[in-house]
């Protein structure tokens, strides 16, 4: 099966839009000319457009971290996904855990953004993954069901196609802890029987992403389980040092 190979990076709040072009040049220079995997970053809004004009010569994406569902108005602090597509982004990361547990998003604000994305043309990361208190509580299969199942309601399969999936399970972000391959290649599995029902088709070549404290030295074995099609990465993506690794373990 062909799946299309994806490393995302994920800058959360860190970087200065002169800092985003020169992490984002080293990491250009290193992927030019190079289309597996898809390398895509996600800087902070005010870094958009700097890491864009530092890769525009490259492969390398440019996503964002979250968005709003409409598309213009009076919503303080809001970003839309037209704003997104027009700085420069084709990819967009929606429900991350931390815009879960910090902002309080919930399975119905990620499927609205989610059509959204659609609409406008981003191609979203849609995350999903168990804290460690549900994990203990042997609620992880529970959690992940309604996770996915509640963001996906009512997408199209046409639509569904056009989306990419990171499992992260909250208890390996930022922690140093990552999941062990088998861990991880088990929910991935299960997030594909899950989706099987209602695309059948599709699944079969959706790229499910693994994230959670993807290092250079774990990523290799990560990125050869059958079901892991790539990463999405948050620390080791703020030093090209640490990123290029990465994207050369999923080369
Ligand atoms: C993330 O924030 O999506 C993430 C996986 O972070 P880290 O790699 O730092 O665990």
């Amino acid at each position: 099966m062909t799946r299309k190979k994806i490393i995302a990076g994920n800058w959360k709040m860190h970087t200065s839009p002169e800092e985003a072009f020169e992490l984002a040049s080293a990491i250009g220079r290193h992927v030019m000319g190079q289309t597996t995997p898809v390398v895509v970053l996600c800087p902070p809004y005010t870094s958009i457009s700097a890491a864009k004009s530092a890769v525009k010569n490259t492969e390398v994406k440019i996503g964002g971290q979250d968005m709003y569902w409409k598309e213009s108005g009076a919503y303080t602090g809001e970003v839309s996904g037209r704003m997104l597509l027009t700085s420069g982004c084709s990819y967009v990361i929606l429900g991350h855990s931390e815009r879960r547990q910090l902002f309080y998003e919930t399975n119905i604000t990620v499927n609205t953004k989610l059509k959204a994305a659609l609409d406008v043309g981003l191609t979203p990361i849609v995350c999903v993954g168990e804290t460690l208190e549900e994990r203990e509580a042997g609620l992880m299969e529970n959690v992940i069901r309604e996770q996915v199942l509640g963001c996906f309601e009512g997408i199209q399969p046409a639509d569904f196609a056009k989306t990419v999936i990171a499992y992260e399970p909250v208890w390996a972000i930022g922690t140093g802890k990552t999941a062990t391959p088998a861990q991880a290649e088990e929910v991935h599995s299960r997030i594909r029987e899950l989706l099987r029902n209602n695309y059948a088709e599709q699944i079969e070549h959706t790229s499910i992403l693994y994230g959670g404290s993807v290092k250079p030295d774990n990523a290799a074995e990560l990125f050869a389980q059958p079901n892991i099609d790539g990463g999405l990465v948050g620390g080791a993506s703020l030093k090209a040092d640490s990123f290029i690794p990465i994207i050369a373990a999923a080369s």
